[in-house]
């Protein structure tokens, strides 16, 4: 019979459990720099005029009802998401060699791709290690762990410079056996906020191939980062016209501002041959079936408004408009923080504050500095000293680095 008994607690998430705490805490002074969502100025959650748009015509569509969706989702968001980061007239669209389902955001598209190959990579031969950043999204080691595939991890952030290390991360793919998986963050990385530059990417790309590592792109922060979609998709788009076969998890929560609605896609991009066509059908085919047996069929709202805005010129401008005032204020937010350490001659370096993209920043604070932040001025965030800098804003930020100030000295 099942021993229900012996079933061990298991520790709870760290991040939820940072975000009760925060919650708990009743001192008007109290920042939430944990959570990785974005908000405006005000602290509060922002639902992007864009978004606001689309919902009104959705909810305006005499036609609209809560069918279900295919199994691989809506197509006119599916077809729109590929072009989003393969580009429009991309070859691998045009030549049918990419198949896309729509998936329960990134953690759903992650976990479609782990399943995915844990079923057909190399089922033959030895080796199907993953290989992830160190650190990496923590949630990323769960979802490979749970389909049964190996984690190995490639060094990612450099203590001393708190920037990328370059030479680590070549070294341990270079080593790995051929044929590795590799998991990389398209932009914005989660959690260091450090990114390989255009001609280190290059660099990857050169290696992967020698290796015949196969990439798996994670992007959950696509016009988010910087502001323009295209430059967030640079890396993606550069393997796909070296030829790679890979595979990408998308995420549309945070660059739509849709976290709870669920919105995601998975593609498979073939190599270009004169069988690559058939190939993707197959895959896309795979896909099916396991979508089926896992969530039969994906949510339709957020969907519907992500497609309603990529589908329509006006809107998809207006929501680029969007994206830079998210990307515009974050990267505002650096400068402001850094200038006030600077300014404060806070010991150390803190021009990585600046040097990294997207929502967060590894600060280099330690475990106790954080805790000490949490305790004596009600500043929350993860024990690896990583922020997010949406949690920053015009009222908080000079507060935060006194606050910093005086842990640090
Ligand atoms: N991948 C990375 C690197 C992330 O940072 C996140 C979100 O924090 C995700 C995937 C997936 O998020 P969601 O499932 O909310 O789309």
């Amino acid at each position: 019979s099942f021993p229900a008994e012996a079933v061990p607690q298991a520790p709870e998430d760290p991040l939820f459990g940072l975000m009760r705490a925060y919650k708990a805490d009743s001192s008007p002074d109290k920042v939430d720099l944990g959570i990785g969502a974005y908000r405006d100025d005000t602290a509060k959650p922002w639902v992007l005029p864009v978004v606001k748009k689309a919902d009104e015509i959705l909810r305006n569509d005499p036609e609209a009802n809560h069918e279900y969706l295919p199994i691989a989702g809506l197509a006119a968001l599916t077809s729109k998401a590929a072009e989003l980061l393969l580009g429009k007239s991309a070859p691998a669209i045009t030549e049918k060699r990419s198949a896309s389902v729509q998936t329960i955001s990134g953690t759903g598209a992650v976990h479609l791709g782990a399943l995915f190959l844990a079923r057909f990579y190399k089922t033959q031969g030895v080796n199907r290690t993953v290989y992830v950043s160190n650190p990496t999204w923590a949630n990323h080691h769960q979802i490979f762990t749970n389909v049964g595939l190996p984690i190995a991890t490639y060094p990612y952030f450099s203590k001393e410079t708190k920037g990328l290390d370059f030479e680590g991360m070549k070294s341990t793919l270079e080593q790995a056996p051929d044929g590795s998986i590799v998991l990389l963050h398209a932009c914005a990385h989660n959690p260091t906020g450090v990114d390989p530059t255009p001609e280190q990417w290059r660099e990857l790309a050169a290696l992967l191939k020698a290796k015949k590592h196969f990439p798996f792109f994670d992007t959950a922060y696509q016009g988010f980062a910087s502001g323009d979609l295209d430059r967030d998709a640079g890396a993606i788009r550069l393997f796909v016209e070296q030829g790679f076969e890979l595979v990408i998890a998308q995420s549309f929560a945070k660059n739509f501002g849709l976290y709870g609605q669920r919105a995601g896609c998975f593609h498979y991009v073939a190599s270009p041959a004169a069988d690559a066509a058939e190939t993707t059908t197959r895959v896309a085919s795979q896909l099916a079936i396991l979508q089926r047996s896992e969530i039969s069929n994906p949510p339709i709202y957020g969907a519907r408004i992500a497609s309603i805005v990529l589908n329509d010129p006006a809107l998809f401008a207006e929501w680029q408009e969007n994206l830079r005032t998210m990307s515009g204020r974050i990267i505002d937010m650096r400068k402001k923080l850094r200038a006030k350490l600077e300014e404060l001659q806070t010991p150390g370096q803190w021009n990585h504050i600046t040097d990294q993209i997207g929502m967060f920043s590894f600060t280099g604070l330690s475990e106790p500095q954080v805790l000490k932040l949490r305790s004596d001025y009600h500043i929350y965030m993860t024990k690896n000293g990583r922020i997010s800098m949406a949690g920053l804003n015009s009222r908080n930020v000079d507060y935060v680095a006194a606050a910093v100030d005086k842990v640090v000295r």
